[in-house]
């Protein structure tokens, strides 16, 4: 599964996962504290993203009754997933499938397995994605998924029993053409397999249902490293503009998962050098650098991060006030907040993870003058290849690594030229910019549909 531990391991949660531990798990993790590997913001996910809409909205001067329309998710399913675990007791977990917007096409968004998952995230989540989608200028809509369970403590065969049973409750609001799943945190291409293959299991064989699959399972070429890959282009297209050179420049990864970790080795493949890095576990620094691949190495056969060779171990916030060229948010959202973006020792920040920013931060940022670029354009390349799967799916047909990973870059460019144009025709940061981009997408089709 992932890389890295879950916050439910940094905060030792017991054994017993019922709703009870869930909820204590996540009161945990919301109390802020020197040791913990990220401090809670002081807003929710879903405010961040309201925050954020609703500033564009203004700015477009878009009338009551339809930001209404988009402020509200489509639809959202709740359901239950009772799981005999290892110890032999049957664990009750909930789960969402949030439908925030389909004016553009299917609903399309991740399905994360961790135990800070509430509805109000999964809202959030949903209707980053479908500004996200116009932003990218794939023909999706915006949908998340999510299970509260501490995917990280959790056996494999487990995990198999949680993802087979969310497809089981939520697959009548599911399909190619209706809503698509994919990977996010605790989540990858063997959720992916074991979900389209309970699909499956009702509808025949059906590879379009979700993406981010194996390769052996129609999977695509260049899925994996895609939404790393996405904010590396982002970054070859900010840099001349700052006046940095990607590949004399420094940078530091939150978050060695799918989504930092990638990022980090085609940084590097760039020339550029890491200097720091943390995950759910702790953070280390090394001014020499620390070699992206063999970080990712040591994670995956099983060592921690904080006991990688050469590297000195620091504390999480120590971690955002290393000064470098770019640091990467790739863990969890509301990491970056008011209680520390003043450290931020970064002149670029790329939002791999979703709303890793508040706005109270996003402001010091401003001031500080950090180029922010934000979640809703940054991490895209994850959705943008997304879509590539799909239609490779829907035509049962393979396209090159090579092929992808172009076109990934064409969107990618396209995205960021266009929402950059826009911040510099209106004056204003790159995240009001993207909004106002994205929601203008969204409101068109819904009219053009007769939807508004
Ligand atoms: P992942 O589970 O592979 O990685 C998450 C990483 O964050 C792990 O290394 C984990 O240990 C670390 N982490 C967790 N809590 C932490 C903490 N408190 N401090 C530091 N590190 C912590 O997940 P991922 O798929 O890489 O997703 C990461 C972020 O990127 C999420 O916000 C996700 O929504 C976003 N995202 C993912 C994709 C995708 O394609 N996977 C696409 C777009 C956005």
């Amino acid at each position: 599964m992932a890389t890295g531990a879950t916050s439910a391991e940094q905060t030792g949660a017991e054994e017993n996962h019922g709703p009870e531990a869930v909820e204590r798990t996540k009161r945990e993790a919301a109390g802020a504290g020197d040791q913990k590997p990220g401090q809670r913001a002081e807003m929710s996910n879903l405010d961040i993203v309201r925050f954020y809409f609703d500033r564009a909205v203004e700015r477009l001067e878009l009338a009551d009754d339809i930001r209404t329309v988009f402020w509200e998710p489509y639809r959202e399913v709740t359901v239950q997933i009772p799981i005999k675990r290892a110890d032999g007791q049957i664990h009750v977990f909930s789960g969402y499938r949030i439908q925030h917007n389909g004016a553009r096409g299917p609903y399309k968004g991740g399905v994360r397995f961790h135990p800070e998952v509430d509805i109000d995230e999964v809202r959030a989540l949903a209707s980053l994605m479908t500004w996200k989608t116009a932003v990218a200028n794939v023909p999706f809509g915006g949908a998340k998924g999510g299970v509260n369970c501490p995917a990280g403590e959790m056996e494999r065969s487990e995990l198999q029993s949680v993802a087979r049973s969310f497809m089981d409750k939520i697959e009548k609001v599911l399909g190619p053409t209706r809503d698509i799943p994919a990977p996010d945190v605790n989540t990858d291409a063997q959720t992916m397999a074991w979900m389209m293959d309970e699909y499956g299991k009702l509808h025949g064989h059906t590879p379009a249902i979700c993406t981010g699959k194996p390769i052996a399972l129609e999977g695509s070429w260049g899925r994996e490293q895609a939404t790393g890959r996405g904010c590396v282009f982002m970054f070859r297209e900010a840099a001349p503009q700052i006046g940095i050179s990607p590949a004399e420049s420094t940078f530091v990864v939150q978050g060695y998962g799918n989504v930092g970790s990638w990022a980090a080795r085609i940084m590097q493949q760039l020339g550029s050098k890491m200097v720091g890095a943390s995950d759910a576990t702790g953070a280390i620094r090394s001014d020499g650098g620390i070699d992206a691949d063999e970080l990712a190495g040591h994670l995956r056969e099983g060592g921690k991060l904080t006991e990688f060779p050469g590297a000195e171990v620091i504390s999480p916030d120590d971690l955002l006030a290393i000064e470098c060229d770019v640091l990467i948010p790739a863990a969890l959202g509301g990491m970056i907040h008011e209680g520390n973006a003043d450290r931020i020792g970064a002149r670029v920040i790329i939002e791999g993870a979703n709303s890793p920013t508040t706005p109270a931060a996003d402001a010091i940022l401003h001031d500080k003058d950090v180029h922010v670029i934000p979640d809703v354009m940054a991490n895209a390349g994850g959705v943008v290849a997304s879509y590539f799967e799909w239609v490779q799916n829907l035509q049962h047909f393979r396209w090159t690594e090579r092929e992808v990973n172009d076109k990934l870059g064409g969107i990618m460019r396209r995205a960021y030229r266009d929402v950059s144009a826009r911040a510099k025709e209106e004056q204003i940061p790159l995240r009001e910019a993207a909004y106002v981009v994205g929601i203008e997408r969204v409101v068109e089709a819904s009219r053009t549909r007769g939807y508004v």
